[in-house]
């Protein structure tokens, strides 16, 4: 962990500096009008990843190479990982589109777990299986996550939910990752293509 502590907290740095840009841009630059606009244009096109854009989104979200899910990696630590410790992150930053209407290819309710950081599914009565013991603790936005449309440079396919444990992991690779439920992760429901940087 120490050897990678300076570049990365350089790298936060920059990440934060932009995502407030992003923020102040939106605050500044676009009306309530060009924002319905942007959803119009999400829900009638595939040219998801710029009306998507235009709406509020957080990055910082990583994929763990451990256990395979979508993690939050903005804060000095990193969860915790049903492989054993905290979360691992590797490729992409993500940039994740919340609080903004389901569409027929957008689902909504997916939120940041405060206990494992997970980003999981919260639309079920029950809330799914946490690293720490229990189910996952939602706070925060309310994430609407692009599916079943083309995938781009900047936005990647094969981001599936867990029916066992309700997390959003990468279904990409021939193994299924770690689920805290025991085993790999089981894939069932949408394709999500999520915007990334
Ligand atoms: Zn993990
Ligand atoms: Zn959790
Ligand atoms: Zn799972």
């Amino acid at each position: 962990m120490g050897h990678r502590e300076s570049s990365l907290h350089a790298d936060r740095r920059i990440f934060l500096t932009k995502a407030f840009g992003v923020t102040v841009g939106l605050v500044t630059a676009a009306a309530t009008i060009d924002a319905r606009v942007a959803v119009a244009d999400q829900a009638s096109s595939t040219s998801s990843k710029q009306a998507v854009a235009s709406a509020a989104g957080q990055d910082n979200w990583r994929f763990c190479v451990k256990c395979y899910v979508m993690f939050y990696y903005g804060y000095p630590d990193n969860g915790r990982c049903a492989a054993g410790a905290d979360h691992s992150m590797a490729g992409y930053n993500f940039d994740i589109p919340y609080d903004i209407p389901e569409t027929p290819n957008a689902q909504a309710n997916w939120r940041f777990c405060t206990r494992c950081y997970t980003m999981y599914f919260f639309g079920y009565p029950s809330g799914g299986w946490c690293p720490v013991g229990g189910s996952h603790n939602a706070a925060g936005f309310n994430f609407v996550l692009p599916h079943d449309i083309v995938e781009t440079p900047n936005a990647q396919a094969y981001w599936r939910f867990c029916t066992n444990c309700f997390a959003l992991f990468f279904w990409g690779y021939p193994e299924k990752g770690r689920c805290p439920a025991g085993g790999g992760h089981n894939a069932a429901g949408f394709d999500f293509v999520i915007p990334h940087s």
